[in-house]
């Protein structure tokens, strides 16, 4: 673990920040706030308060990087009365932040390699400068830092196994903005893991833009995806595993036999698709075909038969014709997901498909695809949901539900949330529930029986 440089200067400025974007964006911010606190920041929950803000962004869609330049305009305010320092952290193309620095939006900018200098950009900026130009560390894992946790129910948490990405999917940024995928080795893994473990947690995500490739070797020694979690389920063995995100095209049958072979592996895969059509997979680079994928959908139910899936889908990437979204349409009526996350294609600054390909999808059109795949997932979703009617599941305990007070939420193993009636139960316990009554998101179920843990 990172030690605390004892002479370092103490320097009170309190930060706050704010997450946008996925959970590797949310367990980097676990990091930088590990790493500020070492070198004398303190972490404030107040951002009028605070001396400095960091956004931890994302531009991997359109709409989070609107939601981050309107929150930006929004408390620029705080700026102008209290010169507080804005920074942003994250996944952004370098069109956007050289807009925001020239604009004197932000402060500085940090890339999701450089964390570990983040105070030096603090400093810099502190001293009027305009920006510090560092030299990324590409093999960058930051496995030396213990992550704050900020969960502090302590009941579920993430670790990221693997950073960055070798993919280049004609649409995505996280290849430019996070560098060449690196793995972590396993040793930090399982030891942080244990950790948590000790510390109460009771299940783990192991986080990655594409998990499936990780990839760890010393000497004659290789560990592959299928070995970590075959070790880390050994090691841990009352502690649920979780993963995301998978790429189809390296998820392999050992993993599929890894996950079926032990309990605390949980039993769902988030199999992002994004197109039922060949063509449009081409174009975006996704390295599968439609029959290759719903091949491993097939085999994944064959190993693992009370595996849940879910998916991601972009409605009207270039070239997108209404043959290719039938394509889209027919793949998810032949899967069936339990749920999944459909968003319509925005060209990001910085992709290929930006630089190279026609965004020509009228967005009449991308609007009603979008809402033709929503409705078609919900149908789907209440289906799959209706299978778990009478069935009995064990759920982990993670919180009040947010309609009513008088019910804990939790999940079962299929990552599908359930609510039920709190009796004595508190959060972090496991119990068993029967379920008595679905919606297309939510199980809603009774106690059956006690489950110590
Ligand atoms: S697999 Fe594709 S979509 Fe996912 S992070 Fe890598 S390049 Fe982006």
């Amino acid at each position: 673990m990172m030690e605390k440089n004892k002479n370092q200067k103490k320097l009170n400025q309190s930060f706050y920040i704010e997450n946008y974007g996925c959970q590797m964006n949310l367990s980097d911010s676990e990091i930088v706030i590990s790493i500020l606190s070492n070198d004398g920041f303190v972490l404030s929950n107040n951002l009028e308060k605070a001396d400095i803000i960091l956004f931890n962004s994302c531009s991997i869609r359109e709409k989070a990087e609107l939601t981050l330049k309107k929150r930006l305009e929004q408390l620029q305010f705080l700026k102008k009365k209290k010169k507080t320092l804005f920074g942003v952290i994250g996944c952004l193309s370098k069109k956007i932040i050289n807009f925001l620095i020239e604009e004197k939006k932000i402060d500085f900018f940090v890339n999701p390699n450089s964390y570990k200098k983040i105070s030096d950009f603090i400093r810099y900026a502190m001293d009027g400068k305009k920006s510090l130009h560092l030299n990324h560390q590409k093999n960058e894992t930051y496995s030396d830092i213990q992550p704050f946790y900020l969960n502090q129910k302590k009941v579920t948490t993430f670790l990221s196994i693997t950073r960055g990405c070798d993919n280049m999917c004609t649409f995505c940024i996280v290849p430019f903005t996070r560098g060449r995928e690196r793995s972590s080795s396993p040793y930090s893994i399982i030891e942080q893991c244990k950790h948590l473990y000790q510390n109460g947690y009771k299940e783990i995500t192991l986080l990655g833009q594409n998990v499936d490739s990780y990839r760890w070797s010393k000497g004659f020694i290789t560990i592959g995806f299928s070995e970590l979690l075959n070790l880390l389920a050994l090691e841990i063995p009352s502690m649920r595993i979780r993963f995301s995100t998978s790429n189809p095209h390296d998820m392999s049958d050992k993993v599929l036999e890894i996950i079926s072979k032990h309990p605390n592996i949980c039993k769902h895969i988030h199999l992002p698709v994004q197109s039922g059509s060949n063509k449009i997979l081409r174009l975006m680079n996704r390295k599968y075909t439609r029959e290759k994928y719903l091949s491993l959908v097939n085999r994944i139910r064959t190993i693992i038969p009370e595996c849940s899936i879910s998916h991601d889908i972009m409605t009207g990437f270039c070239n997108e014709e209404e043959k290719d979204h039938q394509d889209t349409i027919d793949l998810m009526n032949k899967i069936q997901y339990n749920y999944g996350y459909m968003f319509s294609y925005s060209p990001r600054p910085g992709t290929y498909a930006y630089r190279n390909l026609q965004d020509n999808v009228p967005k009449d059109v991308k609007k009603k695809r979008l809402k033709e795949i929503i409705d078609l997932q919900r149908n789907h979703s209440s289906f799959r949901m209706k299978e778990y009617l009478g069935k009995v599941q064990e759920i982990l305990i993670e919180g009040e539900s947010k309609k009513n007070c008088q019910y804990w939420y939790g999940r079962n193993t299929q990552n599908l949330v359930v609510v039920f009636p709190k009796q004595s139960y508190k959060i972090g316990d496991f119990t068993h529930i029967q379920i008595t009554e679905t919606t297309s998101a939510t199980l809603i179920g009774k106690i059956y029986r006690d489950v110590k843990k």
